[in-house]
């Protein structure tokens, strides 16, 4: 018998999942490798069963699952090969497994992570996604399966670790949570030129290397107004105690504001090994790989506010958050929907880079959502979105 955690790394073959595969890497004594699923990337996910010899592997569909199966009995590797959606799953939900790490891109993400939740798994949360469709509903799912919801996002990580452990006496204690945003690669760039970027520019971000997806949503800072709604729900906090400021050198990960005035931050160097070897070890710490922050490298911290007239024009998404919080039920989801539609057709050079924002606020004032009490209600409000997201593009793809 064996008293290691049992990890299933959901997403392995991304930027997180290989990150999360880097730190369980340092601790063969205390964690094992259970199950790797992956999109369609066999070539990575061949690599990772070679080394981290997983019970289990999954792809997306049967084509990319056959190809791996192959590889590996070549290589005389005993991991058992699955295929598709409901495997990926089954194996979040699997018996022998302790903590999953969420780290699918998109809603795709959104039946595992819940599957997880609903086997009451420890269940860390890199996929913002998931949270920001499933709102609230989510998070009573966590409570009333008894899994254990840690973030992997860094600065909702932050958060974590600047909140009192008593979950219960937050709202009397905090006044508010301010998230930090590095601002990404057009921070200084000059509003009017904005319908000229292309996918390469939105995907080189200055302090953090990420898939497409979450790079392009850095880039107009979707991924901002994606983190202030995965906080509300996280955190159970009203969207007026939320707030965001612009920090450049993403040294201050994010802050907790209580009702003395006192500020309580965490800080580091931008390495999301560091949230995902707490959410691994939490209460514990563990070595994570990343350097030690050095103070006197650093020249200087520096704070800008979202709200100055030109970032209003760079960063207009940001205001999508609050507004999908105050509107019903469920308009978290549609915004999400839409942003996943308008970012591929964006990277498919379908869609200028200023239109992100222009479908995202007409697919939110279109759609109206209906009350959520199921997984099936949640796929076919994203369903909604993307209908009237992908009808946005066709329109303004034909003028
Ligand atoms: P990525 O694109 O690098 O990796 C995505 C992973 O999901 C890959 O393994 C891919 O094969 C898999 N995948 C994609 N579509 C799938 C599908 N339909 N079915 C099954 N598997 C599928 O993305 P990433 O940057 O690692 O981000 C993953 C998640 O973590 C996102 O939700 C992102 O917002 C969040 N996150 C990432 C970072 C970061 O630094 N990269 C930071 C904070 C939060
Ligand atoms: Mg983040």
């Amino acid at each position: 018998m064996t008293n290691k955690q049992r990890i299933a790394v959901l997403g392995s073959t991304g930027s997180i999942g290989v990150n999360t595969l880097d730190v369980l890497a340092r601790h063969l004594d205390a964690y094992e490798v259970f199950a790797l699923t992956a999109g369609r990337n066999v070539a990575l996910m061949a690599q990772q069963c070679v080394q981290h010899r997983p019970a289990f592997a999954a792809m997306a569909d049967v084509a990319s699952a056959a190809l791996l199966r192959e590889q590996l009995q070549a290589q005389g590797v005993q991991t058992e090969v699955l295929a598709g959606a409901e495997a990926i799953a089954q194996l979040a939900a699997h018996t022998s497994v302790d903590a999953v790490m969420a780290a699918i891109v998109g809603v795709a993400g959104l039946a595992p992570a819940l599957a997880a939740a609903q086997a009451g798994k420890r269940l860390l949360l890199a996929n913002k996604e998931a949270l920001v469709v499933g709102g609230a509903w989510f998070m009573q799912q966590v409570k009333a399966h008894g899994a254990v919801l840690l973030p992997i996002d860094s600065e909702h990580s932050a958060v974590f670790q600047s909140l009192p452990e008593d979950a219960a006496t937050w709202s009397a204690r905090v006044e508010k949570i301010i998230l930090t945003a590095s601002g990404g690669p057009f921070r200084q760039r000059d509003p009017a030129t904005l319908a000229q970027v292309t996918p390469a520019q939105a995907c080189a971000h200055p302090n953090w290397s990420m898939g497409r997806k979450i790079s392009v949503d850095s880039a107009t800072m979707m991924n901002k107004a994606l983190e202030v709604i995965e906080a509300r729900y996280l955190f159970d906090m009203p969207p007026e105690q939320l707030d965001v400021v612009i920090h450049p050198q993403s040294v201050i990960h994010s802050m907790v504001q209580y009702r003395d005035s006192s500020i309580v931050a965490q800080l580091g160097t931008p390495d999301m090994r560091v949230p995902i070897a707490y959410g691994l070890s939490w209460p514990q710490r563990i070595e994570s790989g990343a350097q030690r922050l050095d103070f006197m490298a650093l020249s200087a911290l520096t704070f800008e506010s979202f709200g100055d007239a030109a970032h209003k024009q760079r960063f207009p998404c940001m205001t999508l958050a609050w507004q999908a919080l105050q509107g019903a039920p469920g308009s978290t989801a549609i915004l999400n929907g839409a942003n996943e539609v308008a970012v591929e057709a964006f990277l498919q050079e379908r869609l200028r880079f200023d239109q992100i924002y222009a479908l995202n606020a007409h697919v939110l004032e279109q759609c109206v959502p209906e009350a959520i009490d199921s997984l099936e209600a949640l796929l076919a409000l994203d369903q909604q979105a993307r209908q009237a997201a992908h009808a946005y593009v066709t329109r303004v793809s034909a003028c």
